[in-house]
């Protein structure tokens, strides 16, 4: 159930490798394609380690993404950017680059 749930949002990358070991060959759902695994990596980090919490989770199921919270996350992560290592599907660069430009929140 839970690669089903991925499979739309991350159609290719590890994703798609743990499908084919648990042999999941198709998603009952359907969602747009962010690449985000939702591994909360990004989350947690901002929240437990830095204390900031400019990105969080929000929405359930198949709508469920990270959002940067607006009026937080324009101050602190252009300066900060330590959650950019430590996502598996390396999202967060352009993420975090949208939130610096002000195209993203
Ligand atoms: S670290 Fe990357 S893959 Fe994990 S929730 Fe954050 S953006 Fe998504």
């Amino acid at each position: 159930m839970l690669l089903e749930l991925l499979l739309p949002l991350a159609p290719s990358g590890p994703v798609e490798a743990l499908t084919k070991e648990y042999g999941v060959e198709k998603s009952r759902f359907k969602a747009d394609v962010s690449f985000c695994v939702l591994c909360g990596l990004c989350v947690r980090y901002c929240n437990e380690i830095k204390k900031a919490n400019a990105v969080c989770f929000t929405g359930r199921g198949v709508d469920k993404k990270i959002t940067f919270v607006p009026g937080v996350a324009q101050n602190i992560c252009p300066v900060c950017r330590e959650c950019v290592p430590l996502c598996p599907a390396g999202l967060l660069p352009s993420e975090v680059e949208q939130v610096t430009i002000g195209t993203k929140l």
